[in-house]
């Protein structure tokens, strides 16, 4: 089983449609990011080396029988990068494009994600190499069960909790939690965040990504002095994060004028009305043909005039040419990494804030925990509170983070990772170093 790679070009993500984004590699980036906060923190070297290193990382084969009766293999994947804050939190993503690079990475993104918004969870990844849409509903759910089975005895609720991610919703989830309630033999909704309501799940879960990203980038506008009504937004994804995400921009007074989803993208310069777009996308399965838009090449979606640029759909979109010709002055991450070192250090010479992934979209993981809360308490709580204590959650994050940015003087995604760093750091230091 091969550790996540230290060498760039390895493992390379690549996007759908698209072409390998040159050697961008995730892991790399994460670790510079958190070797940097760490040398900002002045936190001694054995502890940095402790919170870049990944803690578990185990790769699984997954025999899959398919419908014809042949038996193909896929290769899995589970990584807690950190649990010195609690157990390992994260989603799990199916895609042909995931590697054992791209979950370490991601799983080291929880770990900051869960401490920014300071919750009590280290960070863990998982994902399985697939292209889900080429199997049958059947086949889909036998690969899921087999991959639980491979990785149930490094999850549990006290031990490492999956959630959705890219391409797994609430029916995988209802499966990977009877797998291991059944392999245990007790019902262990703990086990997974994201569940229908009717086993264990919550209302407020679904949008609660969008809703973060939300009440983030409104927190932004307020903090420059910009009137959310004056604020056109381009949006790429129309998935979970990205459909319900135009809504609640509309309902703040933005508009959406341009979007993309996996088949293509539109613009529409007098905005987009998110509930025609719900119904188009309901018949024809794509953003593409809405009434009245214009087909603009994906790969010059963020060059649409506009003010605000929210990724919400795969890694490493945001290179160095795309930031270079962004149109907008804002950008929110409501994917996760989707922006490389390269198109990151051009935003920020263009003095462009970004509102950085491990903050904007964390509204997601702070739902988790109020499940997971409910699942290990057995009481559900009033939906109304459920928004209430999301949104407080979501507020104080930004204002610690806004706060930090000031007082450091760094970008707000570096101020991320080093309060992410700190707390981190600090857990890992009360708790010494076993044995
Ligand atoms: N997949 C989501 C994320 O990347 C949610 C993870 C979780 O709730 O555990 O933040």
């Amino acid at each position: 089983m091969p550790p996540p790679s230290s060498k760039a070009g390895d493992n390379v993500v690549t996007r759908p449609n698209e072409a390998p984004s040159g050697d961008f590699n995730p892991w790399l980036r994460v670790t510079s990011l958190i070797e940097n906060a760490g040398k900002i923190l002045g936190l001694n070297e054995g502890t940095i080396k402790r919170i870049v290193t990944p803690e578990r990382v185990l790769e699984v084969a997954v025999p899959v029988r398919l419908d014809s009766g042949q038996v193909e293999m896929y290769t899995g994947w589970r990584i807690q990068h950190d649990t010195s804050r609690g157990p390992g939190k994260g989603g799990i993503r199916f895609h042909q494009s995931v590697n054992a690079d791209e979950i370490a990475a991601l799983s080291a993104d929880m770990s900051i994600k869960c401490a920014v918004v300071n919750i009590p969870y280290g960070g863990a990844k998982g994902g399985v190499k697939v292209d889900p849409s080429t199997l049958s509903r059947g086949e889909l759910e036998r690969l899921t069960r087999r991959y639980a089975f491979s990785i149930a005895p490094m999850i549990g609720p006290d031990r490492d909790i999956p959630a959705p991610d890219i391409n797994t919703d609430t029916q995988v989830m209802s499966w990977i939690m009877d797998t291991v309630s059944m392999l245990r033999g007790q019902n262990t909704p703990g086990v997974v965040t994201g569940k229908p309501l009717a086993i264990g799940g919550t209302l407020g879960h679904a949008g609660a990504t969008s809703l973060g990203v939300t009440i983030c980038t409104a927190a932004l506008l307020q903090r420059l002095g910009r009137p959310s009504n004056e604020q056109r937004v381009v949006v790429q994804g129309y998935g979970k994060v990205g459909a319900p995400l135009v809504k609640l921009l509309s309902d703040r007074g933005m508009k959406v004028v341009g979007i993309a989803d996996v088949k293509g993208a539109i613009h529409v310069p007098e905005g987009i009305n998110h509930l025609a777009l719900a119904k188009h996308f309901a018949e024809a399965g794509t953003v593409v043909g809405y009434p009245g838009s214009d087909i603009v090449p994906a790969d010059l979606l963020f060059t649409i005039p506009c003010d605000i640029a929210i990724p919400a759909a795969l890694g490493g979109v945001i290179t160095e040419k795309v930031a270079t010709e962004m149109a907008a002055s804002i950008m929110v991450e409501a994917a996760n990494g989707p922006t490389t070192g390269e198109g990151a250090a051009v935003l920020a010479s263009r003095n462009i804030p970004v509102i950085p992934d491990v903050l904007a979209n964390a509204g997601g993981v702070v739902a988790s925990y109020f499940e997971w809360a409910q699942d290990m308490q057995g009481f559900m709580w009033e939906t109304e509170l459920f928004q209430q204590r999301l949104e407080k959650f979501m507020h104080e994050a930004f204002n610690h983070i806004w706060s930090r940015h000031k007082e450091l003087d760094l970008t707000l995604r570096d101020t991320a990772i080093v309060a992410g760093v700190e707390r981190i750091a600090e857990a890992t230091e009360l708790r010494g170093l076993f044995p």
